[in-house]
């Protein structure tokens, strides 16, 4: 990595010149640096607002699942097999599915011998279950801190293979520049940090032949969320710099605990805690759940099936299903604006009948009496289930047996992001979004694919680059600087007009796009909802640019917001265009207003569940998004590509593999 300034509007600022910026220090950007590295790729640098942060060095759950083909499955799992699963969660190419799937087994080996803590058998098989929407077991875990423990061997290994880290940098801006095959990644502006330090507004600028994007999900989008605070991602530089995005509309949604952040499934439901309700002011408790059941049994099953079923789901309404839970919970804490909280000291109750091992659904019953899980109070089933699940809480300042925990209906991932081919590389040339920043999922994921998808897509990442990289100069060149001046020139004009701008405060902005957001694009989605957000949207977009702040401190929130309004934006237009399509709902969301599924008497108590109408899902296809020249967004629809039928003939595949012609286009 070379450094030397650049002067720009009479103004020295840094200028770092890599062959590789990995950008975002989660799973995702830290293998995609090791893979290159080891790929021989000498001349990559990883660029981030802070390790340590970030979805997989922060978040977890009961259990966090590592998604593969699993070698050891007795009917005979294949790479085909497990990608016909990623491919009929709907709304995903079949060619990214088959890469991800093949690859998945090599990706959590390496994760493994890196010192992953995936545990196996005495023959070495590594132990597997089924997870949501799976029907075979295909899912790993090292526990509640599984993406923890992925982002501490990585992050030590792109430490042992010397990859220098420059931290502290908010990218605003992924700068590009046109030649004859169309538009290329040329690097990065970024403000803050060691680097940005000195210069003006803090600014300073990457060149880069080759962007990998692994900033993760645009998570500070949502109020009721269970990302970490910080997450903000890039999604609107990166569509402004021309990159296509897709499947936008879609998200997961699940209970989550609203301090700390943490996702409640697993044994944490499996427990079968109290759920309960109170006014703002912490009067009125009630039991709403108890309102809706038929019958203690119902509600205890719908209740422990939440435990493996954790995602909101509208198929899993009918028959008073598990995402019931979800839906009350909703309606409590979103539409009617009161607190709701999950108890462990007491149980549920129901009118008329009393709470009770006996009472419970056969599943139930057997699950905890076999795990001995049969004490009398939610706390001491949850203890004897899983002491670390208490124990983390406790580790935070709360503790189970002695006081509730507030929760609500959390985004938790987005499935959509940005497009990448099936070499993870995006519409715009030499820019790699990889992890959660592709969105590659379609409509339903299995557990975990996540995770297994920001590996594999750092490798295939790290491949071509390696491969395109061979043997070649770097590119840099007049074009790159040209390209890099006028961003920085745009950013400091900005900067200037912000800091002579009456003031506004950058936390209230963001907020109120926050709850417009988890009001509008949640788990009930409404048409005319999502006109008005988009008024509201292009409103905070006025004021934003209208607006400024009181300090040069600010600024780095300030532009955060603009990238997320943009986002915002994105995620209306894709919903508008989506909810066109289907009938019902799809995946994590209802289409229709609270009445069509929730019968409501006069006091505002829900007293029944409607179950969706689901009709056509437009599972074969893709919204995808982009950004015209004169700021409109573009979207559309294209169909699915299956899933390839090549036969593996080993003598064609060594010759296109040594003549490099796998890597080109059919
Ligand atoms: C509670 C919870 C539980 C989950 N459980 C599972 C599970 O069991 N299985 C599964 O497969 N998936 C799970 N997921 C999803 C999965 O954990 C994430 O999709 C994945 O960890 C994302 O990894 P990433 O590397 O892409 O992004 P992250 O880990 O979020 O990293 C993003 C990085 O980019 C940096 N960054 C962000 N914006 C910028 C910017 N503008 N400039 C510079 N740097 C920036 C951040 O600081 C961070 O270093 C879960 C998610 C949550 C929230």
């Amino acid at each position: 990595m070379e450094k030397k300034p650049i002067t720009v509007a009479g103004n020295e600022f840094p200028l770092h010149s890599v062959r590789v910026a990995v950008v975002g220090s989660g799973a995702a950007a830290l293998n995609a640096a090791v893979h290159l590295a080891r790929l021989g790729v000498d001349d990559v640098a990883i660029v981030t607002e802070r390790l340590g942060a970030g979805v997989s060095a922060n978040a977890g759950s009961d259990k966090q699942t590592y998604y593969r083909l699993n070698p050891a499955d007795d009917a005979g799992d294949s790479a085909r097999e497990t990608a016909n699963r990623l491919f009929s969660g709907g709304c995903m190419h079949g060619d990214v599915a088959l890469v991800e799937a093949s690859l998945s087994l090599l990706e959590f080996h390496h994760l493994a011998s890196l010192g992953v803590p995936f545990p196996f058998d005495r023959y070495g098989s590594h132990a597997a279950y089924r997870t949501d929407h799976d029907e075979r077991a295909r899912g790993s875990s090292a526990g509640p801190g599984t993406s923890i423990m992925m982002y501490e061997k990585l992050r030590d290994e792109a430490k042992l293979l010397g990859i220098p880290v420059l931290e502290g940098l908010t990218v605003v801006d992924i700068v590009t520049v046109d030649d004859t095959n169309g538009r290329r990644a040329a690097g990065i502006i970024a403000m803050g940090g060691v680097s940005g330090a000195g210069a003006p507004y803090n600014l300073c600028a990457i060149g880069a032949d080759y962007v990998v994007l692994a900033t993760g999900g645009p998570g500070a989008l949502y109020a009721d969320s269970v990302y970490p605070a910080s997450q903000a991602g890039s999604l609107g530089a990166a569509v402004a710099s021309g990159a296509v995005a897709q499947n936008l509309s879609e998200s997961q949604f699940g209970i989550a605990s609203k301090r700390p952040r943490w996702n409640l499934s697993g044994s944490y439901q499996q427990a079968l805690p109290r759920y309960y309700s109170t006014a703002p002011d912490g009067g009125g408790e009630r039991e709403f759940l108890a309102d809706c059941f038929p019958s203690v049994e119902a509600l205890l099953a719908a209740q422990f099936r939440k435990g493996y079923e954790w995602p909101f789901d509208v198929k899993k309404i009918t028959g008073h299903g598990s995402s019931c839970v979800d839906l009350l919970v909703y309606y409590e804490s979103v539409v009617r604006g009161r607190r709701v909280y999950i108890d462990y000291r007491s149980n549920p109750s129901f009118p008329g009948s009393a709470f009770g091992i006996d009472v419970l659904p056969a599943e139930a019953r057997d699950y905890l009496e076999r795990s001995n899980a049969v004490g009398k109070a939610p706390v001491e089933r949850l203890l004897v289930m899983n002491t670390p699940a208490y124990e983390l809480f406790l580790k935070h300042g709360i503790d189970l047996a002695r006081e509730p925990l507030e929760i609500a209906v959390c985004h938790q991932h987005v499935n959509g992001g940005l497009r990448g081919d099936i070499w993870w590389e995006s519409s715009v040339r030499n820019l790699f979004p990889v992890g959660e920043a592709n969105g590659s999922h379609g409509v339903y994921r299995p557990g975990g694919a996540a995770l297994n998808a920001g590996q594999v897509g750092g490798l295939r990442a790290a491949q071509m680059i390696a491969h395109r990289v061979s043997g070649k100069a770097p590119e840099g060149g007049d074009g790159r600087s040209a390209s890099v001046r006028i961003a920085l020139k745009a950013r400091i004009r900005e900067c200037r007009r912000a800091l002579a701008a009456k003031p506004a405060d950058p936390r209230a902005e963001r907020l109120e796009l926050q709850r417009r957001m988890s009001r509008a694009l949640g788990i009930l989605r409404d048409p005319a909802g999502i006109e008005r957000a988009i008024e509201e949207n292009a409103g905070a977009m006025r004021r934003h640019r209208e607006s400024g702040v009181a300090a040069a401190k600010a600024l780095r929130d300030f532009l955060k917001n603009a990238d997320l309004l943009l986002a915002e934006r994105l995620f209306l237009e894709a919903s508008r265009l989506a909810l066109s399509r289907i009938e019902g709902g799809r995946g994590s969301y209802l289409v229709g207003r609270i009445g069509d599924f929730l019968k409501i008497d006069e006091e505002g108590r829900a007293r029944t569940v409607s179950p969706p109408v689901l009709g056509g899902m437009a599972l074969g296809e893709i919204v995808e998004l982009s950004l015209g020249g004169d700021g409109r967004i573009d979207s559309r629809v294209v169909p699915v590509r299956p899933i390839p039928r090549e036969t593996m003939w080993f003598e064609r595949v060594w010759k296109e593999y040594m003549e490099g012609s796998v890597y080109t286009p059919d």
